[in-house]
């Protein structure tokens, strides 16, 4: 993998597929992180209110500064590490060709923010995959759970790795999310969804057994009172069953 996922969009037309994804008015306020070399900053720019632009690589920043001021444009522009910059709560939308090896985790930062209303990113295929799995799906897993629980999402395109220099050794996939603004992250929730696929061969019932420490008859009846089979894994059971589950568990 290259240094910071550096692998630059290089077809014009995919990068106005993906600015065009994000339903931009000159109203909008535009977070994009990853520049780069600006392809889609170039095209998100005069589209747009305001737009800031996070690039972790002080070269690239150095370049993109240059070119947007010697061309009158105004773009923010901040040298820094995404995961690390404080987003304000000023209502706007993503817009990135993620940088794969981080894409998770900026996923992870984003999908809980309440202001946000689109954001659209382009990531492996594979992981788009995982993003939006249903319930059964090979790929479903912790982090399908935790997008449905904060977003609805579409898959839009793939792109090719002839699109990007230099090329990844995987194709690309762009998707978008639309902010369902859930106001209050259940952490219960999500170590309890996180310790289910820790032992996802292992029935749900066993998973609350042992998530609650409690003995299986007791694990049972609060599958019962979800109307859930104890012998389901839980890669069957989607964000409603966890939900269901999680407030019986804290009627424990
Ligand atoms: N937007 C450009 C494009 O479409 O060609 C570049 C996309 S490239 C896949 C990812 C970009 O994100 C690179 O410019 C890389 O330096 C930058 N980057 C990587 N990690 C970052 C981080 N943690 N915070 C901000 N930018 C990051």
């Amino acid at each position: 993998m290259t240094k910071h996922g550096q692998n630059f969009l290089i077809d014009n037309n995919i990068a106005t597929k993906i600015v065009k994804a994000a339903d931009l008015d000159l109203v909008d306020n535009v977070l994009e992180i990853g520049p780069g070399k600006g392809i889609l900053t170039k095209l998100i720019a005069p589209s747009v209110n305001f737009l800031t632009a996070i690039e972790i690589d002080k070269i690239l920043f150095q370049q993109l500064a240059n070119y947007f001021s010697f061309n009158k444009i105004t773009v923010e522009l901040i040298n820094q590490d995404f995961l690390k910059y404080n987003i304000s709560d000023i209502k706007c939308k993503f817009i990135s060709n993620l940088p794969y090896n981080v894409g998770t985790a900026i996923i992870q930062k984003i999908l809980p923010l309440q202001n946000w209303t689109i954001a659209v990113f382009m990531l492996q295929k594979e992981v788009v995959e995982r993003l939006v799995a249903k319930p059964g799906d090979k790929s479903y897993g912790y982090i399908s759970v935790f997008t449905s629980y904060y977003v609805d999402a579409e898959v839009l395109f793939d792109v090719s790795s002839k699109c990007f220099n230099p090329h990844p050794k995987v194709t690309s996939s762009v998707v978008k999310f639309k902010n369902k603004k859930i106001e209050t992250t259940e952490h219960v929730l999500f170590e309890f969804v996180k310790h289910a696929f820790s032992m996802k061969r292992k029935t749900i019932l066993n998973c609350i057994s042992s998530f609650c420490n409690i003995p299986k008859d007791k694990a049972s009846n609060i599958l019962n009172s979800c109307g859930l089979n104890a012998f389901l894994r839980p890669n069957k059971l989607s964000i409603f069953d966890f939900l269901n589950l999680i407030k019986e568990i804290k009627k424990l």
